[in-house]
């Protein structure tokens, strides 16, 4: 294949308007995997369990397929990219490998938050967008009306609009034709010296680092030396093709092809995503990389059994090596022992990651609460950045040399039907919003208008429980994203909570002043419920500084154990008290209180 003859795209769509199920029919139209006759959805392209329980994807994959238009054959190259905020980076890395894009929206649905800012980052990159509105087989759609909205926010002309459905088919020949007749095809020359444009990495047990590269000049064969730009480390290729849908050998990569090299990289660090790799000998300028991904949330992950820890770490190690975004530190507790911190891009990403890891390792963990990263300005402009709160300072006032606290904030905008106005503000309002904005979407406001709002919030407001208050409080209509605002000085404190006088470090959290004294009194009553009684009376405390904001006592253990329990306490009791043979091994001294791991997932596990 020559470049006049390849075209590498991806299809950016909100989550559920039909990625996967364009992919497929994408992929069975031109042969690539046969037809099934069931009309159930293979989604080939979601290759992780999680993805596939969850129909979402997490990280991109590649597809390559060919198709006869006119008198040639035209090679593809579908590029995935993740529907979700928490992925933007690997949005961008898909998004460097291609020039072009297939917008799709759900008919009756409308445009999403987050498909804009996608649309926006493919626009900025200079590339094709074919708008392509899907599920028109649905009577609920409004292929109109949404060609209009697509019009008044993209500013796309209603006339480029294809019209399909990826369920029936109808109409998907028509992307394909639309991709080889719109889309540029890539540019560079064969006789270049090769740059290779590596844009993700997989893990093969048996044969190492498998890179996923774009070749943007010259060409890559078996046997060939090639040299990382950025590590400048050499290596000798051993295997190179595409992935058809799964890797097919072909002896070489031409000029604006996609596919895989293996070049016996040991450690999947060696590919680093971004890199640029030369033949050895001949000098290249490196191609743009990527702003690195920018962990955002981080937890504790702790194993409930503390001689686990080793399992634990080891899975953790092999899931990383499949999502380099992840952030890993060891962290010891007290409370909990030896355990990994880890950094996350969001939360969707770290459920996601648990999720794995679960399923992988095959035993409940425990996670502490998200924390985002704080910046500590001190008198003398130092700054420190904390992920645990731990770190953070018992008292920020001139006694600490503490200037000010300062927190993450992102500009957030939500897509709603008009009347969740009032709901979303609300909302917004109570997770300390500023800079409320909202505009209409649709150009002339009327049936079921749809708004736009935008406002800063803080990083730490949105990890909680803010989707969830969202998707309630507007029927599931609510759509979301943000980007990242830079750091704003606020009034943060950080909250320890004591059994019997004493701190537990891996309960501490980060709260706004404004809230200090509904949480405390939050996590102290929830304390109270999973902390299995003591043989003596044991005050739960929350605290700030020296300052109690809140406290219950847990009642001494009497004879009858039994005696005073109600509902599902009682039952949860009994169980308790069957297990206590099995829970003693499991109990951590905490000063005088034993508190069983079982009751910091209880605690830390349910909202
Ligand atoms: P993704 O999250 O964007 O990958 O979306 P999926 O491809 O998983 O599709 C989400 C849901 O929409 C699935 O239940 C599909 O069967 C359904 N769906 C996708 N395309 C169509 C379509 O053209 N018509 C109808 N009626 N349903 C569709
Ligand atoms: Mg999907």
């Amino acid at each position: 294949f020559t470049p006049d003859t390849i075209r590498n795209f991806s299809i950016i769509a909100h989550i559920d308007h039909g990625k996967s199920t364009l992919a497929d029919r994408l992929l069975e139209l031109t042969g690539t995997i046969a037809k099934k006759t069931s009309g159930k959805n293979e989604q080939v392209l979601d290759k992780l369990k999680v993805e596939r329980e969850r129909g979402i994807t997490v990280k991109a994959q590649t597809a390559s397929m060919i198709h006869k238009y006119g008198e040639s054959n035209f090679l593809l190259n579908l590029i995935d990219t993740p529907g979700h905020v928490d992925f933007a980076w690997e949005v961008s890395r898909s998004l460097a490998a291609c020039q072009g894009a297939v917008l799709l929206v759900d008919a009756s649905q409308g445009v999403q938050a987050q498909s804009i800012s996608v649309f926006h980052n493919a626009r900025e990159r200079g590339m094709k967008i074919i708008p392509v509105l899907n599920k028109i087989d649905l009577p609920a759609s409004e292929p109109e009306r949404i060609a209009e909205q697509m019009k008044a926010t993209f500013g796309i002309d209603p006339s480029e609009i294809l019209h399909i459905s990826a369920k029936t088919g109808k109409g998907v020949e028509a992307v394909l034709e639309a991709i080889i007749d719109r889309i540029p095809a890539p540019q560079g020359a064969k006789e270049d010296p090769l740059k290779a444009f590596l844009f993700d990495s997989l893990y093969d047990r048996y044969r190492g680092v498998i890179s996923l590269v774009s070749v943007q000049q010259g060409s890559i064969r078996k046997g060939d030396k090639i040299v990382s730009c950025h590590t400048r480390k050499r290596y000798e290729v051993t295997d190179v093709g595409i992935m058809h849908p799964e890797e097919v050998p072909t002896h070489c990569l031409n000029p604006g092809q996609v596919g895989y090299i293996a070049c016996g990289m040991k450690q999947s660090a060696e590919a680093h995503v971004g890199d640029t790799l030369h033949r050895a000998g001949e000098k290249v300028d490196p191609l743009e990389g990527f702003k690195p991904a920018k962990a955002m949330v981080f937890a504790g992950i702790f194993p409930i059994e503390n001689s686990e820890f080793p399992k634990l770490e080891e899975s953790i190690n092999r899931l990383t090596l499949t999502d380099r975004s992840v952030t890993v530190q060891r962290e010891s507790s007290s409370a909990l022992g030896q355990g990994c911190r880890l950094g996350f891009l969001g939360t969707l990403h770290m459920d996601v990651f648990r999720q794995r890891l679960e399923d992988e390792y095959d035993a409940s963990v425990i996670v502490t609460s998200p924390t985002v990263p704080y910046k500590i300005i001190f008198m003398d402009g130092r700054e420190k950045v904390v992920s645990n709160p731990t770190e953070f300072p018992e008292v920020t006032d001139s006694s600490t040399r503490v200037r000010e606290v300062q927190e993450p904030v992102v500009k957030a905008s939500m897509i709603v039907p008009e009347e969740y106005m009032g709901e979303l503000m609300e909302l917004c309002f109570q997770h300390r919003g500023e800079n409320l904005e909202h505009r209409y979407l649709d150009a002339g406001a009327g049936r079921a208008s749809r708004i736009i709002i935008t406002c800063i919030l803080p990083l730490s407001e949105i990890v909680t429980d803010f989707f969830d208050q969202l998707k309630s409080r507007s029927s599931g209509f609510a759509s979301f994203d943000y980007e990242d605002a830079g750091y704003k000085k606020s009034d943060l404190a950080k909250m320890s909570f004591l059994l019997n006088g004493k701190p537990v470090d891996a309960l501490a959290i980060i709260v706004h002043r404004s809230k200090q004294d509904a949480t405390g009194r939050q996590w102290v009553k929830k304390l109270h419920q999973v902390i299995p009684k003591q043989l003596f009376e044991v005050p739960i405390q929350a605290a700030i500084g020296r300052k109690v904001i809140a406290r219950e006592t847990l009642k001494a253990l009497r004879a009858d154990v039994t005696a005073g329990l109600y509902g599902g306490h009682y039952e949860r009791k009994m169980k308790h008290l069957e297990n206590q043979k099995e829970s003693k091994r499991k109990m951590k001294k905490m000063g005088s209180v034993e508190l069983p791991q079982e009751a910091f997932f209880d605690m830390l596990s349910t909202k």
